[in-house]
């Protein structure tokens, strides 16, 4: 089999689902991987070691000369920004190059810094380069979709111990993000009303769920969450594009996002999670472009807590189990 720099993206012809196959393939033997080289001594994300990563493709100014947060292209590029779509059949099949981006948002150039104890001027700044990224990839018009997430914790496929938050912009929106836009657009077409600011005021009449209310996002444990002690954040303001966020709103999301993140990891010690940001689809006017787009969309977090290993029963049926409900996991997280 050849080997090629190029990745490729192959569709599901049965799901409908974009998955990434890397050109260097893996041998069994590389699939066991050991970090012990994974310390601060050997970091080249901390504050000093600029010169040993690409050049950076945006920063933000600390308080001091130096940086506060840093966007470097991500050292193995799963997308890449470089070459043509390339779409093309193969036999029944249909696949195209790998095009979009993929970044690490360093987000301190401190190397031991846990999310929720950087404060909120530094979690702010972090925000803030997630908007200027989503903002700046929504130009390109081969990309359809940026997707801003984070690993913790090594159960979370964490990577670095240095605190980095990731971004991955495809040429195609991806099924998870597509079976929520076909679910508010659903609602909206029968309802005339955004399915979350929906959630958001059930949420807030019933309380039970609720984690925190602050002044423009509120946290809750979903109704039917997939995990348990799963929490979502979404703004109170309806937006649909995760980059239309104002100053006053980031300063709000940085505590609720810290809070939460702190809420979890005292009820579980050494936590691992993950969380992303759902957002609108890069809107650039297309054929397949809904009109409603705008009014049946609004952004959100999802933070999932890694507590438990998925099961055959998940796998096969996308049946979850939840051995705390809702209502009691927002509870402990209300009270913690
Ligand atoms: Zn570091
Ligand atoms: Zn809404
Ligand atoms: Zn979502």
């Amino acid at each position: 089999m050849e080997r090629t720099d190029l990745h490729e993206l192959r569709k599901d012809p049965l799901l409908g689902r974009w998955i990434a196959v890397l050109g260097q393939p893996k041998s069994p033997a590389d699939y066991v991987v050991t970090r012990d080289d994974d310390t601060e001594k050997n970091c080249v994300l901390c504050a000093g070691r600029e010169k040993e990563t690409a050049a950076e493709i945006m920063s933000l100014p600390g308080r001091g000369r130096g940086w506060a947060t840093r966007v470097i292209p991500h050292f193995s590029p799963v997308f890449k920004v470089e070459g043509e779509l390339g779409r093309r059949g193969d036999g029944m099949y249909d696949r195209m190059n790998s095009i979009g981006a993929s970044e690490i948002i360093v987000e301190s150039p401190e190397h031991s810094v846990r999310p929720e104890e950087m404060g909120l001027e530094q979690m702010s700044k972090v925000i803030t380069t997630y908007k200027e990224r989503m903002a700046d990839l929504e130009k390109d018009p081969r990309l359809r979709y940026t997707l801003i997430y984070k690993n913790s914790g090594r159960e979370a496929g964490a990577f670095f111990s240095h605190p980095v938050s990731y971004l991955a912009s495809t040429p195609v929106i991806p099924k998870r993000v597509k079976e929520e836009l076909d679910g508010a657009k659903q609602y909206f077409a029968y309802k005339e009303r955004c399915i979350f600011c929906d959630i958001i005021r059930e949420e807030l009449r019933v309380g039970s769920r609720l984690i925190l209310e602050t002044r423009h996002f509120i946290a809750f444990c979903p109704y039917a969450s997939k995990f348990p002690f799963e929490s979502w954040i979404a703004p109170k303001r309806h937006c649909c594009a995760f980059q239309d966020i104002v100053t006053e709103e980031i300063e709000d999301m940085a505590l609720i996002l810290s809070a939460v993140i702190k809420k979890l990891r005292a009820a579980f010690p050494g936590l691992s999670f993950n969380y992303f940001i759902h957002s609108a689809p890069n809107r650039i006017p297309r054929k397949d472009h809904w009109h409603t787009l705008g009014e049946d969309f609004h952004w959100h977090v999802e933070i999932m807590p890694r507590l438990l290993r998925t099961s055959g029963f998940e796998w096969g049926s996308g049946f979850y189990v939840l051995p705390t409900s809702p209502e009691h996991a927002s509870q402990y997280l209300r009270e913690v």
